[in-house]
């Protein structure tokens, strides 16, 4: 089997094994077309493209790791975009996510604390041919109000709550997906729906493992 069949295999296993804890025994075909068609070699050193279409997460430099290619997939399929829809990402990290997300939604923004990971991954975006994405170096906490609101928000990696400024950039109607929890400790991926007044709809999906969101480096 053909290495991205097998990733791709290996996420339709994984996403029928929790389908009791995520209510979801598959992922929308688009996102599933969007994993077959985003080289995930193209992001990690050249030194680990044979372990590229793993389904685990491998190690990006400056301590970060681009995510599991079933959580990716499942992230996304949160998100439930739409072709017209600006999304919003904080860790860009290798850029893989991001480049997942610029294969659904119309508009693109990411957001990365780590200078070096931010030019690396713009340049895989420029190599790759990627036009709709639009990436910064910032703290994820503050969110990017400038380009709000976003349709959707998308957080990779694990915060101790949900930044405020994340709910306030959010359109009503619109979807939050981000782990919460503890550094290393337990994280719950959470899916924040945001509605008038507060009544925002809060549902729990997994337990996780990411690297922290880092607050005010
Ligand atoms: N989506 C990435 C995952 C990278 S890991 C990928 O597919 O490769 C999470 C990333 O979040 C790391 O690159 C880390 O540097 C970044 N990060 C941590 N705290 C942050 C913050 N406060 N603001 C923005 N990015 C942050």
């Amino acid at each position: 089997m053909k290495n991205i069949h097998r990733m791709l295999e290996d996420i339709r296993q994984e996403t029928v094994m929790t389908a009791f804890l995520t209510g979801r025994k598959t992922l929308s075909p688009e996102v599933m077309d969007a994993m077959r068609d985003v080289p995930r070699d193209q992001f990690v050193d050249p030194g680990m493209a044979s372990m590229a279409f793993d389904n685990g997460p491998l190690p990006i430099g400056y301590g970060q790791t681009i995510s599991q290619p079933f959580i990716v997939a499942l992230m996304t399929d949160l998100l439930a975009i739409k072709s017209t829809d600006a999304i919003l990402e904080i860790g860009t990290g290798s850029g893989y996510q991001t480049a997942i997300l610029s294969q659904l939604a119309a508009q693109v923004y990411t957001l990365e604390v780590i200078e070096d990971l931010s030019l690396e991954a713009l340049e895989r975006f420029e190599k790759l041919g990627y036009q709709n994405i639009h990436a910064k170096v910032g703290n994820g906490y503050d969110g990017w109000p400038e380009q709000a609101p976003y349709d959707g928000i998308i957080v990779t990696a694990a915060a101790p709550y949900v930044p405020d400024a994340l709910i306030d950039q959010l359109q009503e109607g619109g979807r939050l997906v981000i782990p919460v929890g503890q550094p290393f400790g337990h994280q719950e991926l959470i899916v924040l729906e945001k509605h008038a007044l507060a009544h925002n709809k809060i549902s729990k999906i997994l337990d996780v493992a990411f690297v922290p969101l880092v607050d005010h480096p």
